[in-house]
């Protein structure tokens, strides 16, 4: 028998048969009707999705590109931007503005940590800086920030936030217009259950009118062409026009579901998993707590090497979880429970590491982990 597969890393994510089968349609050409008619529904679907009533850009890009479009939209060249890093992404953040010739204001906690609001606030009001470059949802450590705290204290301070929500949006409660977020930027392939391929900010009307000002150079990211021909139902250059046809099925499917659900399951399977690992006597690195259900982030006990037993598992069973960074390689693997993944990816997962860690001599009562995820799921639906 093939070996059967399973995606449970936190990006990209499992893809839905009904979203995989419309990326096999034949390709429309990107002026033509029929794509209009999809892009056009599509657009309506993000916003909701993205709970703005704000025009919702759309690129055909990584999530990192739809980043790159706010620094250079809102941004010019030796300007302050205060960037918060809590992990691998805000210190991608710094870099890219950085790489733009941006005064980069840093405000650093250590990897795992909270940002806090009244350090925003402080930091901004020392530096005068008047955008904000957030992260949400930290995929490196697992940590989700309280990111309408953070962006009360931008808007205290009369400076623009920018959210990096692209392993939160669609998995983790964000009011884009109820929290007064100026920008948000997300990718196709994390809990939007896509393909990776396109990108997305939704912007709000003070970011527009900053934009006019902002001198930094822009072409394939301006957000002004863009906003102009998706008002026609098109885009400035050729889209991946089969990842949007796939992305339009992926959101039909969320919307029926409805966000709060949606939330719920995030939760739930976030409880499964931490609970699996706990009741294998393993240290979560992650945080413990509900706020946490974008990924679990696990390390193994001492002497047990997490990249091989990461190896074993897609070797043997054709799982693919993801690792950890620096310090940490060696212990720490992640498993990404965001999108399209229900309790019984959960459960084969943790049933696995419990196979993987007897292999290597861990001391582990055997089936506790999967009795365990499920009690936990059952609790929290
Ligand atoms: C995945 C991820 C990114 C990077 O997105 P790309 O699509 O790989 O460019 C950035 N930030 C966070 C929080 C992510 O999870």
């Amino acid at each position: 028998m093939p070996q059967k597969r399973y995606l449970l890393t936190p990006g990209p994510t499992p893809v839905p048969p009904e979203v995989l089968a419309a990326m096999a349609e034949p390709v429309t050409h990107h002026r033509s009707p029929d794509f209009k008619d999809v892009f056009t529904e599509a657009l309506a679907r993000l916003k909701q999705v993205f709970r703005t009533e704000n025009d919702v850009l759309v690129f055909t890009a990584s999530g990192t590109g739809a980043f790159e479009s706010a620094v250079v939209n809102l941004l010019s060249p030796g300007e302050r931007v205060l960037v918060v890093s809590h992990g691998e992404f805000g210190t991608r953040w710094q870099k890219l503005a950085t790489a733009f010739g941006c005064d980069v204001v840093p405000l650093n906690y250590e990897w795992g940590e909270q940002p806090r609001a009244e350090d925003v606030a402080r930091v901004l009001a020392e530096s005068r800086a008047k955008v904000a470059l957030l992260v949400h949802s930290e995929t490196s450590t697992g940590v989700v920030s309280d990111i309408r705290a953070l962006v009360a204290a931008c808007n205290d301070a009369g400076a623009l936030s920018v959210v990096d929500a692209i392993s939160s949006l669609g998995a983790v409660p964000l009011e884009t217009d109820g929290w007064g977020i100026d920008v948000v930027v997300t990718g196709s392939q994390k809990a939007l259950m896509t393909p990776p391929g396109l990108a997305f900010a939704a912007i709000s009307e003070r970011a527009w009118a900053r934009t006019a000002q902002a001198t930094l150079p822009r072409f394939y990211w301006d957000w002004a062409r863009a906003r102009t021909n998706q008002e026609k139902g098109s885009t400035p250059f050729t889209p991946a026009t089969s990842t949007v046809v796939a992305l339009n099925v992926a959101l039909r499917l969320i919307l029926a579901d409805g966000l709060e659900s949606v939330y719920a399951r995030h939760v739930a399977l976030g409880r499964a998993c931490r609970a699996g690992a706990r009741a294998m006597g393993l240290e979560l690195y992650s945080p413990d707590d509900d706020g946490a259900a974008v990924l679990t982030g696990i390390l193994t006990p001492p002497g047990i090497d997490a990249v091989a037993l990461r190896l074993a598992l897609r070797d043997r069973y054709g799982i693919t979880i993801a690792g950890g960074h620096g310090d940490l390689t060696g212990r720490l693997f992640r498993i990404g429970h965001i999108g399209y993944v229900d309790i019984f990816d959960i459960t084969t997962a943790l049933g696995a590491v419990e196979l993987e860690l007897v292999e290597r001599g861990a001391t582990v009562e055997r089936g506790a982990a999967v009795a365990a995820a499920l009690a936990a799921y059952e609790s929290g639906t």
